[in-house]
């Protein structure tokens, strides 16, 4: 349902971004060569560009006629490697006419102008063929694509920088609850105080958004209606808590006074199965539950793929890891289930265990965890040993 609606989310402005800062910002232009890549043929090793052919009966003695180094001009340099001649070249260097592969130097050995080569090459090996990598004005990155480092790279070599990006989408983030107080304030004996609004606004950054907290709306219509007005001024509405079946939650029926509809309420999944989905004066919200891990799971399920694309990012599904349980998980069937994990072990080999939790209101030992556990709805019972999926925090 996300991905059928995030598809047609159109993201709106574009800016221009300096190349260095836009790390983690989604590309609103295309990107082309401005060149072939590569621009000339390419010696992918130091060693001697030779003549494959010439390499048959080994080992044998050649001429070395010339060094190209890179950053060599061809045209500077004496002229084409005939047969029975190599030349010296270095990685990064443009190969010399009439040669067509490169030996490493490792194989050869150079004494005076002469170098004799123990190992065979097929033409082309360590040359790499001019616009093999992509021909010029070919698109290199299409709008939508994340901004990552391998990006940057692309931008950098065809002398970009600064790109076209979309501008951040505004979050709106509003906490429900009686209970709840300010991080400022001291909590009375029976109050909490709010971490929902600042988890959200971590979550929300990491996910390329503009948090803006809207406080703490009370458990009673007047005053919550105020604060959802407001809210859906914002790209995207996140709202926390009054989502369950309890009398004082009241979140679905004061949008429902401003026309919503809704998309899911609802999902068979724990933590997080009181999570509603819908849409207000043409805004999209999420009424995510209160108990915080619940807020942190169906926030990275539901609301980040969907303010991805409100930021112009391509959809995509999300992966999961996959490692070994290191011991069993004992659950109640029903419900996908989402449980704080360790993930450990190195290299290929990933090893996961549930974190010792006191279910969703258990913030710090969630904080402990780096991940977790996907427990499948019909599964009562994981053996040690077996496979999971697991959701990296
Ligand atoms: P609710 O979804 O409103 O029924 O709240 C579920 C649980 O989460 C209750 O124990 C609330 O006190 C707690 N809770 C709700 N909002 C917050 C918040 N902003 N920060 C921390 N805990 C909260
Ligand atoms: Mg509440």
């Amino acid at each position: 349902m996300v991905e059928r609606h995030a598809a047609e989310v159109r993201p709106a402005e574009v800016e221009t971004e300096q190349l260095l800062l836009s790390g983690g910002r989604i590309l609103a232009e295309p990107i082309f060569a401005d060149r072939d890549f590569p621009p000339f043929r390419r010696a992918m090793r130091d060693g001697y560009a030779v003549r494959a052919n010439d390499l048959t009966q080994l080992p044998v003695t050649l001429d070395v006629i010339a060094e190209v180094k890179a950053g060599a001009v061809l045209a500077d340099l004496p002229a084409e490697v005939r047969p029975g001649q190599a030349a010296a070249i270095m990685t990064g260097a443009p190969t010399p006419e009439g040669a067509d592969a490169v030996v490493m130097v490792e194989y050869t050995s150079q004494s005076g102008t002469r170098v004799t080569i123990t190992r065979g090459v097929a033409s082309g090996d360590n040359v790499v063929p001019v616009g093999s990598e992509a021909r010029r004005s070919d698109v290199l990155l299409p709008p939508g694509k994340l901004i990552n480092y391998s990006a940057i790279a692309v931008a950098s070599s065809v002398g970009k920088d600064s790109l076209r990006v979309f501008r951040r989408p505004q979050v709106a983030i509003l906490a429900t609850g009686d209970e709840v107080v300010e991080i400022d304030k001291q909590p009375g004996s029976y109050q909490i105080r709010n971490s929902n609004s600042y988890s959200l606004a971590a979550q929300v950054q990491q996910a390329g958004g503009e948090p803006r907290i809207l406080g703490i709306a009370l458990d009673e219509a007047p005053h919550l209606g105020g604060l959802i007005q407001q809210g859906l001024e914002c790209d995207l509405f996140l709202l926390a808590g009054g989502v369950s079946m309890g009398k004082y939650d009241l979140v679905e029926k004061v949008l429902e006074e401003f026309g919503a509809e809704f998309f899911f309420t609802g999902v068979q999944i724990q933590p997080g199965r009181p999570v509603v989905f819908g849409r207000a004066c043409g805004k999209y919200f999420f009424g995510l539950p209160g108990n915080p891990v619940s807020t942190m799971v169906t926030f990275e399920l539901f609301a980040k793929p969907m303010l991805q694309a409100l930021a112009g990012m391509q959809a995509q599904k999300l992966v999961f890891l996959h490692a070994r349980l290191k011991s069993e998980i004992k659950t109640k069937t029903g419900l996908k289930r989402f449980l704080p994990g360790f993930l450990s072990g190195e290299f290929e080999r990933a090893d996961v265990e549930l974190a010792r939790w006191h279910g969703s209101g258990d913030v710090a030992s969630t904080a402990r965890a780096n991940c977790y556990i996907v427990v499948p709805a019909d599964r009562e019972r994981i053996p040690a040993g077996e496979w999971v999926a697991v959701m990296k925090k």
